[in-house]
């Protein structure tokens, strides 16, 4: 079949969830993907930040190749030595104690709020807690992940929500303030919005939060799932801002391409929350995942990823920074690391489609902001070749 045979039979299946742009995609290599008729693309979006390696790392597939012929899933009632590994790398690595491994970022969001009221609940001997939760804020589609999503166009339709949450603006600590009651059990928030547009939190906001909630035994829930795995210049953003959550949610790039996600803890909030049978999954931390997990995180100390983010990263801000300066469309660039977003004084629709049809992959965060999360190993080069595309791709009638 062609690729408009295929994208017609898809859109005769499956379920109409997104508006999907017309390509096929078929094999990646590094940083480029590869349509179903052999077209090349350069990749700035990673499948949304999952792909930090980049595709077909040859390392990663042999040690996936390997589990496959040894063991793929086991259920959580037995131990397996992949997770007990991965376990391992990921606590020290994350600076957390403890780790309950998932299928995908929403369930970690849901484990992390069951994690917080079950903390109070024990503290208290009481349920009924709330949690706050920030405007703009992306957490998944569950109805958990749902309910603190600080989106009223993607919750709407499908309430009534879980009960007692309540939100606040990100870097407006007055606003978290007014939010606080006695039943506050906890704060969730994205060191950097993803969805929402690539909002960095103000380290003193963050610092702030961080200590309204050990005044009052609130766990501050940090969801990673997005900014987390490197993409700041440090594995967990919270390492670049200096304040340890006491929960803390990752996915995405966690595994680069198998689905897995993960919510840890401190041993302090896992001593005094969820108890044997409070939680489970059956797939979560399969021997299959998890070995993608600790050879994710031994790739990334054997080819140095997170000081490559650090030198890179700059290049970026400064190619972003010039577009900016040309265009006058262009009215802001934001981001940490190699999470940057442009935003523009119009939908970038129009922009990503024609970046597609030169061989540009781009996403957007919202619908003026282009939205740049490229594989980790992306290179100087790449970067240039980004922007030549992306500027052919601007009308010259928006230059300054
Ligand atoms: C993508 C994302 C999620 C949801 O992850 P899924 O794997 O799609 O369920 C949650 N939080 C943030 C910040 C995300 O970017």
């Amino acid at each position: 079949m062609n690729m408009q045979e295929y994208i017609q039979e898809a859109e005769e299946t499956l379920l109409h969830t997104y508006n999907r742009y017309q390509v096929v995609l078929d094999r990646g290599e590094g940083v480029y993907l590869y349509d179903t008729d052999g077209i090349k693309y350069l990749d700035f979006a990673s499948g949304i930040g999952v792909f930090a390696l980049g595709y077909n790392n040859q390392e990663y597939n042999r040690a996936l190749k390997g589990q496959i012929d040894k063991l793929l899933h086991t259920s959580n009632y037995y131990y397996n030595v992949p997770a007990v590994r991965a376990a391992k790398k990921l606590t020290a690595a994350s600076g957390m104690d403890r780790v309950f491994f998932t299928n995908s970022g929403a369930e970690a969001i849901e484990g992390a709020l069951k994690a917080a009221r079950k903390y109070a609940y024990r503290r208290d001997g009481s349920a009924d807690h709330e949690i706050i939760a920030m405007n703009h804020s992306f957490h998944g589609r569950t109805f958990g992940a749902l309910s603190v999503t600080g989106n009223p166009k993607y919750r709407e339709p499908f309430e009534p929500m879980i009960g007692n949450i309540r939100f606040a603006d990100l870097n407006d600590i007055e606003s978290v303030k007014k939010q606080i009651t006695e039943k506050t059990c906890a704060v969730l928030l994205e060191p950097v919005q993803g969805e929402g547009g690539i909002i960095p939190a103000e380290e003193d906001f963050l610092k702030e939060v961080r200590r309204i909630c050990q005044e009052r035994d609130i766990l501050l829930i940090l969801d990673e799932i997005q900014c987390g795995m490197g993409r700041t210049g440090h594995l967990y953003a919270w390492q670049r801002y200096g304040v340890k959550p006491d929960i803390l949610t990752t996915a995405k790039a966690l595994g680069c391409g198998v689905p897995v996600g993960a919510f840890l803890m401190t041993e302090k909030v896992a001593a005094a929350s969820l108890e044997a049978g409070d939680h489970g999954t059956t797939y979560g931390g399969n021997p299959f995942v998890c070995t993608a997990v600790e050879k994710v995180l031994d790739l990334f100390q054997e080819n140095h990823i997170i000081e490559h983010v650090g030198e890179v990263a700059p290049y970026l801000e400064n190619c972003l920074d010039a577009l900016k300066e040309k265009y006058d469309c262009i009215l802001e660039r934001r981001g940490v690391g190699l999470m940057q977003g442009l935003v523009f004084d119009r939908p970038v629709k129009d922009i990503i489609d024609r970046a597609l049809e030169e061989g540009l992959i781009l996403i957007n965060a919202g619908e003026n902001v282009i939205r740049f999360l490229p594989p980790l190993i992306v290179s100087r080069a790449n970067i240039d070749e980004m922007a030549d595309i992306l500027e052919s791709c601007i009308e010259p009638d928006e230059e300054r």
